[in-house]
């Protein structure tokens, strides 16, 4: 019966007790106490800089201050239950290190099985050669519109989607202005602005006045793996032509508020107004590889958030409730960390005044440049703060 195989599964299941740090001498070992001896197999991931050791499936009953603390080349670590018979720990390194040796022993004492993954310092280049895509490849898109293919180039691919296009226009200013070519004149500026600096490749989910599916714009992003995602909107609420200002959402089930629900499920019609069926994909969170990825992914979307609303502050006034949650579809990617900005309300006066202007566009998108510039200078630095598996 499966209860039966899982009650034997339980029993036979490995239980760390404690993990502990040392370092010396340009090396960190890293040593977990199990009940049973386990394999690992480790790898290195780019961006933030990271180690991964897989395990079979491992009780975890370790303090929960564990990993929290930086030694040596750790800046922290964290384990958890990865795939069903599979559990994982990351190590999110302050400095490039490489798996040096993985040893099994056994402690006399008590017979407890030592686990000891040691790190060694290297250089960027070193731990640049070793390190390997985190997740497998999504087939490529049917429009790889203007995403570059990865190659050598490492710098950080920025997907940037411009809301809306061709026939769906998005809101409509009393003007008669259209959402589409408002954030699409905005994208293209900002995109300018970033290719400028040098240090990142620009893609587009739409690089003219065309309908894309939303998630079309998910999957070329999630295809080019790409390090962020963008959406820019500028919404409308006739019923309030007093409202005003930014405002940036980061992808949740449960919407914060309920004209945060309500403007998901309106962006969310995109796809019928373009006329074809909005997919709910198969990308869920109904598998826990995912799922914690997806919580991973999050934190980075929530600190680009932060860096993004700093930046925003001065060029344009923030709404009451500057960062929000909501179901957006266009935000599911469970790899890419997204966001997606309101730029402004297409109901306000004030500003569709700035929206349509020159000068304001330019300088946004310089304080969206330097926002970015922050978010990937931090996460080069290793300066993430860990997020609990
Ligand atoms: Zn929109």
């Amino acid at each position: 019966s499966p209860n039966s195989h899982a009650a034997s599964a339980e029993f036979r299941r490995p239980v760390a007790i404690a993990a502990e740090a040392k370092s010396d001498a340009g090396k960190t070992r890293l040593t977990f106490v199990l009940s049973a001896p386990v394999e690992a197999r480790s790898f290195a991931i780019e961006r933030p800089d990271r180690i991964i050791v897989d395990l079979p499936e491992v009780n975890f009953q370790l303090p929960a201050e564990t990993g929290r603390r930086r030694e040596g080349l750790v800046s922290s670590y964290r384990y958890g239950l990865f795939a069903p018979g599979r559990s994982r720990i990351v190590v999110e390194l302050s400095q490039p290190a490489l798996v040096s040796s993985v040893e099994a022993a056994t402690r006399p004492a008590d017979g407890a099985a030592l686990l000891t993954i040691e790190l060694t310092k290297t250089d960027r280049e070193a731990f640049r050669r070793s390190a390997k895509p985190e997740l497998p490849a999504v087939p490529d898109p049917v429009s790889t519109g203007s995403v570059a293919s990865k190659g050598e180039d490492r710098r950080p691919l920025i997907v940037l989607d411009a809301g809306h296009g061709g026939i769906d226009p998005g809101a409509v200013a009393s003007s008669g202005a259209f959402e589409k070519d408002i954030v699409f004149a905005f994208a293209q500026r900002l995109k300018a602005r970033l290719e400028h600096t040098g240090r990142y490749r620009i893609a587009m989910t739409r690089d003219q006045d065309a309908f894309v599916a939303l998630d079309e714009r998910v999957r070329m992003a999630r295809a080019a793996k790409a390090d962020l995602f963008i959406s820019i909107h500028a919404d409308s609420i006739s019923a309030a032509p007093h409202i005003r200002g930014s405002t940036v959402y980061t992808g949740a089930e449960r919407a914060t508020d309920v004209e945060s629900e309500r403007l998901a499920e309106r962006e969310n019609k995109a796809d019928a107004v373009g006329g074809v069926e909005a997919r709910e994909t198969a990308s869920e969170v109904a598998d826990i590889l995912q799922d914690l990825t997806m919580r991973e992914t999050r934190g980075f979307s929530h600190r680009f958030t932060k860096r993004l609303l700093g930046a925003l502050d001065p060029v344009m006034p923030l709404s009451k409730k500057p960062h929000r949650e909501a179901r957006f579809l266009v935000l599911r990617a469970p790899d890419v960390p997204s966001v997606l900005v309101e730029l402004g309300y297409l109901s306000s006066r004030k500003d569709i005044d700035l929206l349509t202007s020159e000068a304001w566009r330019e300088r946004s998108a310089a304080a969206m440049t330097s926002a970015i510039d922050r978010y990937f200078g931090a996460r080069v630095a290793g300066h993430g703060a860990p997020t609990s598996p």
